[in-house]
């Protein structure tokens, strides 16, 4: 897999997500950052993180920019999209809630190591409709989230307009999408399978903290 240069996140992007956090609405999108290294390709083991006790699968599309641009009207958007995938924003519940509640930043909760696993990328070659994506994930077989991007908050050319008017977007550049509702807790042992209609299924192993 080749490394971009940025992995942007977007938070809060479905209604029925943001219902379950107890959170509330934003009136723009919600942008966070996982480093490139946190990045997993499918069919590797995760080792659970020893900082936290509360791992959360987030099922999210991940889209891959294919060209530069800054400031890129929604108009454009589609344009910049080269491929797509499924991927997770793997996240420390009980981390972020601890964080949140002091007004500290994520990162120790979103962007540790292996935080970020995406299946493989399938290229754009043809119009395709980004807001009409059925994807899910389940757990040791066992459904766990559905959802499809026609239900987010903001769209994908919405996302990209926005994130492009704060950071000059280059190819590689991912971006998580969102997850809709349905997150819950992984334990060590469990499989987890994430699925797009079109694009895929991919899936990991989580290995207990001292895995080798
Ligand atoms: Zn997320």
């Amino acid at each position: 897999m080749t490394r971009p240069g940025r992995i942007f996140c977007v938070a809060k992007n479905y209604a029925a997500h943001v219902r379950e956090m107890d959170s509330s609405t934003p009136p723009a999108p919600v942008v966070f950052m996982k480093p490139a290294s946190s990045l997993v390709p499918a069919g590797t083991r995760i080792r659970y993180p020893a900082h936290g006790r509360e791992l959360h699968h987030e099922v999210e599309i991940v889209l891959r920019v294919g060209a530069r641009g800054r400031n890129i009207p929604a108009e454009a958007a589609p344009g910049v999209i080269d491929a797509v995938t499924v991927g997770l924003d793997l996240t420390l519940r009980d981390v972020q809630r601890d964080l949140k509640a002091a007004g500290l930043p994520w990162e120790a909760a979103k962007a540790f190591d292996q935080s970020a696993p995406v299946g493989e990328f399938l290229p754009i070659t043809a119009p395709t409709d980004l807001d009409d994506i059925d994807f899910g994930c389940w757990v040791n077989g066992e459904p766990r989230q559905r959802g499809n991007t026609r239900d987010m908050l903001f769209p994908v050319d919405t996302l990209i307009s926005h994130i492009s008017g704060i950071w000059a977007l280059e190819p590689g550049d991912l971006i998580f999408t969102g997850t809709p509702d349905g997150v819950a807790a992984l334990v060590p042992g469990d499989r987890v399978e994430v699925e797009a209609s079109d694009i895929g299924e991919f899936a990991w192993d989580i290995a207990p903290p001292d895995a080798a």
